[in-house]
């Protein structure tokens, strides 16, 4: 049997390894022109870890990340609001895990410069068939969209299904600084204001490195255009005055690597698929930043569709498998986006929740 996979991003590459040990033939179609270190880095969460285990990349990315072991939150004046021990948690850059993972997948698998257009499709409307904007077409049994947040695919599975701007944007930046990843000793240390939209996150994503997240009410405030110069500007201006490390790190920020990131609402899919296209990682699903989601129910999917196509000599019906896919998938994808929306609601109105409780942004 043989399976296409569109995107060569997390969720695309642990289909391509979990398919190929079933003993699938594979071939992943990946737009960019070619592998270079793209993207920032995040929080593997212990579903995360253990799907990297699971796919015998969980070596490598402990090697290359580092455990965070706590999260502590405190307001802007200092004062510590929370100070909860964590386990089984990995702060890593997203090309560390990349690689993790790039290096399971055979030689001739992954093909470049490869961006999907379109279907084309038998009578009964499987498709049989992709088709590339460079002129490649190219056929399989089974296609897999693992194309990313602004999946095209999903556009063409579900193409009323509506996804929203929300009023919260995050810069994200990293910063060289060796001595800090030691100091914060595997935390992650998150500053938030308790009267409007604003907060800072700060973990290790190596032993040499720190990542960092500004999360913002963009309705209020907002940065003034794309350039390194504003985004610098803008992220001290907003995080005037609140206490160290903060001020050093955002002086100590290589701007040319930071980037702003509109985060999308999405209500979960009525299916992840149709015929036998299916829909993997944020292509399938967006969850909202607080939930630290992305990456790891990514990692999940693959996993678990593998599971499901096994070896593919004895399935009668993909719609059978992705209807159970999607099944498996959909309760707990359903609790991660309301506790997203939960979350989001809290960050742009504190003052409404002063009273409660401040809950960790991490959905598990
Ligand atoms: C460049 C980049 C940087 C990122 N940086 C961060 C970060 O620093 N922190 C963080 O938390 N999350 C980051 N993310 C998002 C994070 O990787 C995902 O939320 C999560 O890992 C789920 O992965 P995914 O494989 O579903 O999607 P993605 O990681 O987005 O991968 C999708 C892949 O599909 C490819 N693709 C898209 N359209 C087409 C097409 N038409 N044809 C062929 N290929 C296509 C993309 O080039 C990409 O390689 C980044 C994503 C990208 C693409």
């Amino acid at each position: 049997m043989k399976a296409m996979i569109i995107g060569s991003g997390i969720a695309g590459l642990a289909a391509a390894i979990t398919l190929r040990r079933m003993g699938w033939t594979v071939t992943v179609m990946e737009r960019a022109a070619e592998f270079t270190e793209v993207g920032l880095g995040f929080i593997v969460l212990p579903n995360g870890l253990e799907a990297l285990d699971h796919i015998g990349a969980g070596e490598y990315v402990r090697t290359n990340g580092t455990l965070i072991r706590k999260a502590i939150i405190r307001t802007p004046d200092g004062n510590l609001i929370k100070d909860d021990a964590l386990e089984n948690c990995l702060g890593i850059k997203r090309s560390s895990c990349i690689d993790a993972l790039r290096k399971l997948v055979e030689p001739g698998i992954i093909q470049a410069n490869a961006e999907f257009s379109h279907f084309e499709y038998d009578k009964e409307g499987n498709a049989i068939a992709a088709h590339f904007r460079d002129g490649r077409r190219a056929e399989a049994d089974v296609f897999i969209g693992a194309d990313g947040a602004n999946s095209v695919i999903r556009k063409i599975l579900f193409p009323s299904h509506p996804v929203g701007d929300t009023k919260i944007k995050e810069l994200v930046g990293i910063a060289d600084l060796p001595a800090m990843a030691k100091q914060l000793q595997g935390s992650l240390l998150k500053t938030q204001s308790l009267e409007e939209g604003l907060s800072l996150g700060i973990l290790p994503c190596n032993d040499q490195q720190i990542i960092w997240y500004m999360q913002y009410d963009c309705l209020k405030n907002d940065v003034k255009d794309d350039s390194n110069q504003s985004k610098k500007e803008f992220a001290q201006r907003m995080m005037k005055g609140w206490p160290d490390p903060i001020g050093y790190i955002l002086e100590n920020t290589d701007y040319n690597k930071t980037f702003l990131w509109f985060t999308k609402d999405m209500a979960v899919l009525p299916a992840f698929h149709k015929n036998n296209i299916v829909l993997i990682g944020d292509a399938a699903h967006l969850v909202l930043p607080f939930t630290s989601q992305g990456v790891n129910s990514a990692l999940q999917d693959a996993i678990i569709l593998g599971r499901l196509l096994k070896d593919g000599r004895h399935i009668e019906s993909f719609d059978d498998v992705f209807t159970t896919y999607h099944q498996v998938r959909k309760e707990i994808l359903e609790e991660y986006h309301l506790f997203g929306n939960m979350m989001a609601r809290r960050f742009l109105d504190p003052l409404h929740y002063k009273n409660e409780e401040v809950p960790i942004p991490l959905a598990k």
